[in-house]
């Protein structure tokens, strides 16, 4: 690390990188941190479950970089502070004065804390919001057990701010430790170090030694059991789920270490899994140590682990080596869903990975067409800072992943895997940018292979829309196959039966739901559910797809599974195209917006406020 600062300063190169720092710090941030950086964090807060409230205190520990700079502007979302104390030269705590902005719709309040001096530490006295939007406070009736309430976070990208005061931005690196208080008969777990044996007594503690963004500072609490896995991997989950789970996640161990294989030592002590209940929004969190999953992905038959491969690269891609801003994601996703298809090729071989890229690229390519192109670039050129300027959230995993993938099928896997593990190895625990991705790229690989990529086809893939021309897409012998049976399945040539599914893997169930969606007729859809009970597969991923072909078609015999799947289940991946779909027909619109009245308190409020957005949609 000195090594690199120091070549920079040779080169003269730092200097502009600092007047840049100015003009970019992070435009979803209020954070001034050219001036100052938190460097600690410690949370002493009590879990209140009547109130759906965190209260306490949370003490920054602050390095100083601008000696003029006499204020700490923080990022808070629907806190409520009540004091504010600075450190003292002699160890004595004094009131400070500070002041709160307006709230901005995106970005949240600004807190502005007025010092004299700049203090080692500052305490704020705070509590949050029920509504807040990182937290999602569960009643019993929502958990398996219906006996404990439960609560947990999600902090990426920009909620830790609803949950605690910080420098919101994935620019800063700290460390963190916690107090937590809980009712009796909860568990609580954090992206730290997790004592599996520890009863709580006094609170639950926990440290995080190595430095992380806010993104990733993640709390869950509720009746949880803990199951081992291996020397340093296990799950946490609900006691009804945990044999469920410990099952399902039976390859985590070995996926650690193919990982590490390949990209270099696993660096953050523990890999743990916590299992959320069904309306944790997303598929999966990865919190550093103590990754978050959906049980939407928990099949019963171990098909859907590429999601725990996905959590798992980000030890890498992400948690190690993050994006600077959000406007460079596809830094943390991009190379995340790369990393995802190496390791399960290293555990299931070539051909389960070849399946999975090429429906991940043919899905790609069927969403361009509702993504405006602007928004199909990994990055927008200039300065541009409004919402406009960032890429479609969904885009940017497949393509990163396209562009790493053309570069190693060109260069070899003896000249890119080096040079990939060498991106994460020298950018280990830093903020990156893609300007430094590329000067990598250049100084590391095409400067000595020349013929990998020209800087005009390189342009095309980070600034232009889509994929470019000379991109290489994926065919999996098994799926074309696959494609032979169901063009004549759709032709009514070949009866149901004679498909041959029971060797189907799920990504070839996934395949073939959505080669059909909008082709397959009112019968054929009934057809296929009389003859595998599709609507009630314990697949989401399958179940999802059909019941998107199911709607598309008219066929309305799904309704009451449907119905069930809207009502427990709150993953935006599911929800949302799904009541779009609903939408496209009068009949079915109504029915939908029954359900969702239904359903929405049920919902995460992320997931609520993306659903609002698509029914107030005309
Ligand atoms: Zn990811």
């Amino acid at each position: 690390m000195k090594k690199i600062s120091f070549l920079r300063a040779a080169t003269g190169v730092v200097l502009c990188h600092f007047s840049a720092l100015a003009l970019a710090l992070d435009p979803l941030s209020y954070a001034r941190y050219d001036q100052v950086k938190t460097s600690d964090l410690h949370m002493d807060l009590k879990a209140d479950f009547a109130k759906k409230t965190l209260s306490g205190y949370a003490v920054l520990s602050l390095e100083w970089i601008d000696k003029s700079a006499r204020t700490l502007d923080l990022d808070t979302r629907d806190l409520s502070i009540s004091k504010i104390e600075a450190l003292g030269a002699r160890g004595a705590w004094t009131r400070v004065p500070f002041t709160l902005d307006k709230l901005d719709t995106e970005k949240g309040q600004a807190l502005h804390i007025a010092l004299a001096s700049q203090p080692a530490k500052v305490r704020i006295h705070y509590h949050t919001a029920p509504s807040a939007s990182a937290l999602q406070w569960l009643d019993p009736v929502q958990t398996m057990s219906g006996k404990r309430p439960f609560m947990f976070s999600q902090s990426e990208s920009i909620d830790a701010r609803s949950w605690v005061p910080v420098q919101d931005t994935p620019a800063v690196r700290f460390t963190y430790s916690a107090r937590i208080d809980a009712p009796k008969g909860l568990r609580v777990v954090m992206s730290a170090n997790n004592d599996a044996k520890s009863s709580g007594k006094g609170g639950w503690r926990f440290k995080m030694p190595q430095a992380i963004p806010s993104y990733l500072l993640a709390i869950g609490i509720g009746e949880l059991e803990v199951r081992s896995l291996g020397p340093r991997t296990g799950v946490y989950a609900e006691p009804k789920r945990i044999e469920a789970a410990a099952y399902e996640f039976a390859d985590t161990e070995k996926m650690v270490s193919a990982a590490e294989s390949l990209y270099g030592p696993y660096r953050w002590g523990r890999y743990d899994m916590l299992v959320l209940p069904p309306s944790f929004p997303i598929g999966g969190m990865e919190n550093p140590r103590l990754t978050f999953l959906t049980p939407t992905m928990i099949a019963g038959d171990r098909s859907l682990v590429d999601l725990i491969a996905h959590e798992l690269a980000h030890s890498w891609s992400g948690n190690l080596v993050t994006n600077a801003s959000w406007k460079h994601f596809w830094l943390n996703e991009g190379f995340t869903t790369y990393v995802t298809t190496r390791i399960l090729e290293s555990l299931y071989g070539p051909e389960v990975a070849d399946m999975n890229l090429q429906v991940e690229q043919e899905e790609m390519m069927t969403s361009l067409a509702s993504i405006a192109p602007a928004k199909q670039a990994l990055l927008a050129r200039g300065d541009d800072t409004s919402s406009e300027a960032y890429a479609d959230e969904g885009i940017v995993y497949p393509k990163g992943a396209w562009l790493l993938r053309t570069l190693e099928q060109r260069a070899g896997r003896a000249v890119f895997d080096p040079f990939l593990r060498g991106w994460f190895d020298q950018h280990a625990f830093q903020s990156v940018t893609t300007e430094q991705f590329l000067d990598y790229l250049r100084k590391n690989l095409l400067a000595q292979h020349p013929a990998v990529m020209s800087e005009d086809e390189l342009a095309e893939w980070i600034y232009g829309p889509g994929i470019p021309a000379s991109a290489k897409h994926v065919a999996s012998t098994r799926l074309a196959a696959l494609d032979v049976k169901r063009t004549a399945w759709l032709k009514g040539e070949l009866p149901t039966a004679q498909l041959g599914t029971k060797e189907w893997k799920a990504i070839e169930w996934m395949k073939f739901l959505n080669d059909i969606d909008g082709k397959a007729s009112v019968a054929q859809l009934k057809d296929l559910d009389q003859a595998f009970g599709l609507g009630k597969t314990g697949n989401n991923e399958v179940a999802f797809r059909f019941y998107r072909a199911a709607i598309n078609a008219g066929y309305r015999d799904i309704r009451a599974p449907l119905n069930a799947f809207l009502l427990s289940v709150g993953r935006q991946k599911f929800v949302v195209p799904l009541y779009t779909a609903l939408r496209k027909n009068p009949e079915d619109k109504a029915w939908a917006e029954g359900v969702y009245k239904q359903a929405r308190a049920h919902y995460h409020p992320l997931t609520q406020k993306s659903v609002d957005t698509q029914m107030a949609k005309k």
